[in-house]
């Protein structure tokens, strides 16, 4: 039998010619995000980097600006792997973004692995692009949440709203609160620690962090959702420290950031009242973050002229394959 003849490695019971061929060969492609993912774990099942690559979203955090090195570690798993089976637990698409979750079963050195992944995909220029996947190891349907997909198409660097100072929220409405929701559900598909309004085209005085939790040994963990509606910050200290930072509207770029070490916040919460916290560390860090998208700051304004100019070819080049589609 011809390698074309054979069942295609996507699991789709098809023969490869007719299911993830004409896509690996630029002939078609896929409709679908379903269809794109299915495409992907044929090409990684059939060592082909280059689709891969293609169909990678410009913004996706596992984009590497290094495409050589790129192929090779795409190359190197496809060598070390067999790709027996692929099982798709679920399907959803909402406007411009997808999720797919499904269960991969591989052998690596002879010995059977199970991955549970989860991933996001989103429409970018009328095509479907993997953005970010979360896996875990072994058959995990758990990650499947099964509620309705909400993931908020994003705003990326150079994108106006995001040098808006965001107008005041008058009322804390059921659309408000929905807003709010999906916001946590972007923040979390994302593995952000906190995620401004302006940051998903909402030009208000709004964000959400996920409390971060430090160890002794200065470890972050994810905690609670929080949410900070028409924030104010009343203090900051004189003491500052100096921690790396990225953004999700800026992504694969991190710098280090000097920030207060302690501030006060002012903000209104859920249930509408005003009220006045103290915090410190990386939580301090993170709402001075968030707090500065809604004045139209980014964390990179914060650099020094000399780290700015160190930085500059890397968002020029972000700029250009988010918005200029000239990245390949
Ligand atoms: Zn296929
Ligand atoms: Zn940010």
């Amino acid at each position: 039998m011809k390698p074309q003849d054979k069942p295609c490695f996507c699991s789709s019971g098809n023969p490869y010619k007719v299911c993830c061929f004409p896509f690996h060969r630029g002939a078609a492609y896929p409709k679908t995000a379903l269809q794109l993912m299915r495409s992907r774990f044929s090409a990684y099942a059939l060592n082909i980097p280059d689709y891969i690559i293609q169909t990678t979203h410009p913004a996706s955090p596992d984009y590497k600006e290094d495409i050589s090195s790129w192929k090779k570690g795409i190359a190197a798993f496809a060598r070390d792997t067999v790709f027996q089976k692929l099982e798709i637990l679920e399907f959803s698409e909402h406007g411009t973004v997808a999720i797919v979750s499904f269960i991969a079963h591989l052998s690596q050195k002879k010995e059977d692995v199970t991955f549970t992944e989860k991933s996001f995909f989103e429409n970018f220029k009328g095509k479907w692009y993997y953005r970010v996947g979360h896996l875990v190891e072994g058959k995990a349907p758990t990650i499947v949440t099964g509620k309705q997909l909400k993931l908020l198409p994003l705003a990326y660097y150079g994108d106006p709203i995001l040098r808006k100072v965001g107008a005041p929220v008058k009322e804390i409405s059921e659309d408000l609160c929905r807003l709010i929701s999906d916001m946590i559900e972007t923040m979390d598909a994302c593995d952000g620690l906190g995620l401004a309004a302006p940051q998903v085209h909402h030009s208000i005085q709004l964000f959400v962090i996920r409390d971060p939790i430090e160890d002794e040994k200065g470890k972050v963990e994810l905690g609670e959702a929080r949410v900070f509606i028409n924030p104010k910050i009343l203090k900051k200290s004189e003491e500052t420290w100096k921690m790396g930072e990225g953004c999700l509207s800026i992504p694969t770029i991190h710098a280090d950031v000097d920030r207060p070490k302690k501030i006060t916040v002012e903000y209104t919460d859920l249930d509408g009242k005003r009220v006045v916290e103290e915090c410190s560390g990386w939580k301090a860090k993170v709402i001075l973050h968030e707090n500065d998208h809604l004045q139209g700051v980014l964390f990179i304004d914060h650099l020094t002229e000399k780290e700015k100019e160190q930085i500059e070819p890397f968002l020029k080049r972000l700029h250009k394959r988010i918005h200029d589609g000239t990245e390949m």
